[in-house]
C-alpha cells in the first residue's frame, strides 16, 4: 500500500469488503445481460437444480458500460453478458471486468474466442454469411466477391456501421489491410440495389421482393424467420433465401467470419465463485446446446448438438483470426465506412 494512504479510503475499502463479504454468502449469482432473459431462463433453472445457487438476471437493454460504472464498488453484477466483440471490449477498456484464470473455460473455449487475460469469454457464435435467392446457381462465395461488378445493383446490407457489418469489414482489414478494405468497401457500396439499411432480415425479404439476389446478414435470422409461423411474411422471407457460408479469399485458413455473444466476470462482482461456476456450466455439452439452439447460434464449443436449421446450413469452417484482432481494428472499420459514404 502507498504511503499517505488516507484513512477514509481505508474505511471505504473496509466497508467494501465487509459488504462483498455479506453478499457472498447469499447463495446467489446476478447476471446483467444485455440479451433477452428469455434465452438464458432454462440453462439458468438447470444451474440451479445442479447447484443450488440462485441465479438473478437484470436486462439491461442499454447502456450495460454505464449502469455498472455508475454502480461502482457496489455493484450487485457478477456476470456481464452481451453480444459483439465490441461491446465485449468495451465493458473490459472501461475497467469493469476482471481476470479469470479457469482450467474448464481455457479447455472449452477455442483460445481466438477469449481474452488472453481472462477478462471475457465467448459463449456463441454469430456467423455473417450470405443470403443468396434460391434460384441463384451459387455453391461458394468469398466475402471479397461482394465488390464484383458482376453484382451491381444486386446487393442488399444493413448499415455499414452496424456492430455486426463493422465486425466483418475490420476482419477484411486484418486479412487484407485497410488500402484493400477501402477499395473494396466502394466496391461493395457500387452494386448496392438500395440504400445500407434496415436490418438483416430485411436482406431476405428484399430478395423475396427481387429488389436483390444477394445479401450479407447473420445466420440466426434464418432459424427465427424459418421457425416463424408458416405463410407470415417472416416465414416466407425465409423460404425465399439459400444460404451460403463464406470464406475470405487468399487467407491461409479460408474460414467464415463470426462474431459473438460471451460474458464477463463484472470488477467487483460480490459472488465471484458462483460466477465462475455459472461460466463454466455455460460452456458444459447440454447449456451450449440449449444455449446456441433458443437462439439459432452456433455453440463455441466443439462436437455440441446443433439446432436442424442451423446444422442444415453444412459445415461450419471459422475464420481462425482471433477475435482481439477483430476488435483492435473496429475503429478503422467505422472510418472507412464513413470515408467511403457506404451509408449515404
Ligand atoms: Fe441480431
Amino acid at each position: 500500500m502507498k504511503k499517505n494512504f488516507p484513512l477514509k479510503n481505508i474505511f471505504a475499502a473496509a466497508a467494501i469488503l465487509f459488504s462483498v463479504q455479506a453478499q457472498a454468502a447469499s447463495n446467489e449469482v446476478n447476471i446483467y445481460t444485455t440479451r433477452e432473459p428469455g434465452l438464458l431462463t432454462p440453462i439458468l433453472e438447470q444451474f440451479t437444480k445442479d447447484t443450488g445457487i440462485k441465479a438473478n438476471t437484470v436486462f439491461v437493454k442499454d447502456g450495460l458500460a454505464e449502469r455498472v460504472a455508475t454502480e461502482g464498488a457496489k455493484s450487485p453484477a457478477d456476470i456481464l453478458m452481451t453480444v459483439d466483440i465490441g461491446r465485449l471490449t468495451e465493458l473490459v477498456d472501461k475497467g469493469l471486468t476482471q481476470s479469470i484464470d479457469n482450467k474448464v473455460l481455457n479447455e472449452r473455449i477455442p483460445e481466438q474466442y477469449r481474452a488472453a487475460d481472462g477478462q471475457w469469454y465467448a459463449l456463441s457464435l454469430r456467423d455473417r454469411i450470405l443470403y443468396a435467392a434460391k434460384e441463384l446457381d451459387l455453391a461458394s462465395f468469398h466475402y471479397e466477391d461482394l465488390a464484383d461488378p458482376k453484382w451491381k445493383g444486386k446487393v442488399c446490407i444493413r448499415s455499414g456501421q452496424h456492430p455486426y457489418n463493422i465486425s466483418l469489414f475490420a476482419a477484411m482489414i486484418a486479412h487484407h489491410g485497410a488500402e484493400k478494405t477501402e477499395e473494396w468497401l466502394k466496391g461493395v457500396k457500387a452494386n448496392l440495389a438500395r440504400k445500407a439499411a434496415g436490418g438483416d432480415r430485411e436482406v431476405a425479404r428484399d430478395i423475396l421482393a427481387g429488389i436483390c439476389d444477394i445479401g450479407i446478414a447473420n445466420a440466426y435470422y434464418v432459424g427465427r424467420m424459418l421457425n416463424a409461423e408458416p405463410g407470415s411474411e417472416q416465414h416466407q422471407w425465409g423460404e425465399a433465401i439459400k444460404v451460403i457460408r463464406p470464406t475470405f479469399s487468399g487467407t491461409t485458413d479460408g474460414g467464415t467470419h463470426a462474431n459473438v455473444s460471451g460474458a464477463s466476470v463484472a470488477k467487483h462482482s460480490p459472488n465471484k465463485e458462483n460466477a465462475i461456476k455459472l461460466l463454466e456450466y455455460l460452456v458444459s455439452d447440454s447449456a451450449q446446446s440449449m444455449y446456441a439452439k433458443t437462439n439459432y447460434e452456433y455453440p463455441v464449443v466443439a462436437g455440441v448438438e446443433l439446432d436442424p436449421i442451423v446444422a442444415s446450413f453444412g459445415e461450419f469452417k471459422a475464420d481462425k483470426l482471433p477475435m482481439t484482432e477483430v476488435a483492435k481494428n473496429r475503429k478503422a472499420a467505422s472510418e472507412l465506412v464513413d470515408k467511403v459514404g457506404f451509408d449515404n
